[in-house]
Formats: structure tokens, sequence, C-alpha cells
């Protein structure tokens, strides 16, 4: 592995700046003191700064220092954290009762912050750098989608952008990526299944809300069993159902909800219409009625094969081949980084956060060491590889010309 020595020798520095934003976990939108420290070492280091955009996002503008290169390249970190308690008990530890960095976006903002760093004080390249630091990624949120209907692209145009995640499990430092659906789209649903309220000893003179959704939950899932090309990918899973509050009365009404993932947006697209059509169509069959509610949260990751293609051969030349993975599996989960990718060619990667031996017994929470869970720490041996790939990165797409 081949890190560049500058970053190397900041790594303490960067270890506690990304303990000091651990320690300080902030909610979608409300990133304030994380936007501070920020845009404080971005100005510290002479880069342009921007705040505000998408409620509390920061964009940092560099310009090289050879010629007036009009290419650019956008870098991409999240700053949010999530609502849930820390099991961890080391100095760190969240100072936010009820708020934690349990996704690690405390060490993306700070690799992310080391690569501006160094960026910054040699600038030997020629075209724009533009450090995108996120608010809301969290939750459905879309800090990406506010940030870009606030004129992102606009105000700040990029050629290509870039992202990461850390991903236990893979191996500390191992960068994964893959061409193509990446990441699924994230949806969710309301069907509400309205009947005849009536006494539950008298069911000829009602129309069972219950019933009718017992019946439903059974259907939809028929929609992924014969009416999705079993080819395709799809989850529709239910995940509530509320209906009635006493023994002897059949409620009038029913909600199921859940959530339903797509790896593309046609079988979303398939997905909504056969849902609709189930969702007003069977409670007809029984005499009632029924209404589909259906948001889309986050549409599919899909990366593009040109910068995925690019940024595997940076890491490649950069870390050696066996510190690189291609074709790296799909992941189910969301990442709103999908809107940017709908507009803008990129690459979005996994970066191993290893399988939680870097915690320490004596104050780290020992259970799993996975995302969004509450004995999780970002592995702060990453600091300095991922800098080094952004580094690499933007010296390379540079030039690439
Ligand atoms: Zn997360
Ligand atoms: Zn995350």
């Amino acid at each position: 592995m081949s890190l560049i020595a500058e970053i190397e020798r900041e790594h303490e520095s960067l270890i506690a700046v990304r303990r000091d934003i651990h320690a300080h976990p902030e909610l979608a939108f409300q990133e304030t003191r994380t936007a501070d420290v920020v845009a404080q070492q971005l100005e510290k280091w002479g880069i342009e700064v921007h705040r505000g955009i998408g409620k509390t996002g920061v964009v940092g503008v560099l310009h090289g220092k050879k010629g007036n290169g009009k290419r650019s390249i956008a870098l991409r970190a999240d700053m949010d954290a999530l609502p849930m308690p820390e099991h961890n008990k080391f100095k760190h530890a969240s100072t936010n009762p009820g708020r934690m960095h349990a996704c690690g976006h405390d060490g993306h903002t700070t690799m992310l912050l080391g690569a501006a760093q160094h960026l910054a004080t040699h600038r030997d390249f020629e075209g724009t750098v533009n450090f995108i630091f996120q608010p809301a990624e969290e939750g459905g949120n879309a800090g990406a989608r506010a940030m870009i209907e606030d004129g992102l692209f606009d105000r700040f145009p990029c050629d290509e952008i870039y992202g990461m995640h850390n991903m236990p499990g893979l191996e500390a430092g191992m960068l994964a990526f893959r061409k193509g659906p990446t990441m699924a789209s994230s949806n969710r649903f309301d069907i509400i299944v309205r009947g005849v309220g009536g006494h539950a000893a008298q069911p000829h003179k009602a129309v069972d809300s219950i019933v009718i959704a017992a019946e439903m939950i059974g259907v939809l899932q028929t929609l992924i069993s014969r009416h999705k090309n079993p080819i395709d990918t799809a989850v529709l899973t239910v995940t509530q159902i509320h209906a009635g509050d006493a023994y002897n009365v059949i409620p009038h009404e029913a909600v199921i909800k859940g959530t339903v993932r797509t790896f593309s947006t046609e079988v979303l697209d398939a997905m909504e219409d056969n849902m609709r059509r189930v969702a007003e169509t069977l409670p007809k069959v029984h005499g009632g009625s029924g209404e589909l509610q259906f948001v889309r949260a986050y549409p599919p990751l899909v990366n593009w094969d040109a910068q995925t293609d690019f940024a595997a051969k940076v890491a490649t030349d950069v870390f050696g081949a066996s510190k690189v993975e291609l074709d790296t599996p799909p992941h189910g989960g969301a990442e709103d980084f999908s809107f940017y990718l709908e507009k803008v060619p990129g690459c979005y990667l996994f970066i191993g956060n290893g399988g939680g031996g870097h915690r320490e017994s004596k104050y780290h929470g020992m259970g799993p060491c996975e995302l969004h869970n509450p004995n999780y720490d970002f592995n702060d041996a990453l600091l300095p590889v991922g800098s080094t790939y952004w580094v690499k990165l933007v010296q390379a797409f540079f030039a690439r010309g």
C-alpha cells in the first residue's frame, strides 16, 4: 500500500477531527456544528467556502494553479448522524443523547477534509475540485436532492462526481467497486383498505377490512413471484398492519405499510403499477375499496461504466490489485448519492471498515461493529487510505485530460 506520506503524517490530526465530529453527532439538516468545523478547516487552507446549500450543506471550491482549466471534479462526503443511542464508552462517544455517528459519516467527512488539505497545499492541477459536504443522507431525507434543488450543479458545475461509504465486514482499507446498479432504490408504501365496519357477530352486515387486508398481503407477494421477470431483483416487505381496537368490532379500515426495493427504475415502475392495481381492485371483490400511497425515497444507485473503470484503475495503481475488489455484489441498502448519478457521471465505492478488531475492548461496546449498530465505530486506520484515494483520483482525473 502506498499512502501519500504527507497525508500519513497528518494521521493523528485526522483522527482528532474524526473523533471530534463523532462526539458531536447531528441529525439531518441540523448539521450546523459539523458544517462549522468543515468550513473553518477549508477556509484555513484557502479553499473558497459556500455555506447553506441544501440547508446545512457546504461546498468547498478549489482552483488549480496550472492555467485556466475548465474541467471539474466533485468529491462528496455526508455529514449527518442517526437518531439512536451509542453504547461505546470511549472519550469520543456521543455527547448528544439519542444521537450517534453509527454510519461512519464522521469518517467520510474527515477523509474528504484530509484530501482537501493536501490538494489545497499543492494545487498542482489545471481545473476545479468541488468538495461537497452533504447533509441528511440518512432516513430518506435526501440531502443530496436538497443540494441539487438548491442549484448545486448550476452554481458548481461538475463533469464527474465520486463518493464512498465504509463497509463493515469488508477487509479494512479494501476498495470495492461495481458497475451499473449497485445499491437499491428505497420506497415506502401505505395501502388503505376500506370496508364497512360492524358488529363482530354480524359479518354479513359488514365488509371486513381485516380479511381483505390479510388476503392482500398474500397477493402482494405474488407480484414478486408471478408478475416480475424472475431475472430482475425486487423486494416487497410488509412491515406494519394496523386495524381495529376492540374484540367485538369489525374495523372499517385496515392499513398495510411497508417497503419496496429494486435495482432499476423500470422494475420499480412495474411494481408500483401492479401494487396499485391490487390495492384498488382486490377490495372491490369483497365490496370494499382501496388506495395505494407510494413514496419513492431514493432511486437505485447506478454507477457509470467509464467512471467506475477509471476509479478502479486509480485504486489499483495506488494500492495494488490485492486491495481492490472489482464486481463487488450489489447492496440492498439505499443511498442518496444516486440522485447525483442521475445527473452527472461518476462512481460510488465501498471502503472496507474491517471486522471490528480495531476497537479496544475496554471502552468500546463490543457488540457487532455493523452500520447503524450502537457498538459501531469508524476505523481510524482508513483515514489516510480514503484521503490518499481522493487525492490520487483528482490527480489522475486532471492528468487524463
Ligand atoms: Zn446509514
Ligand atoms: Zn451512511
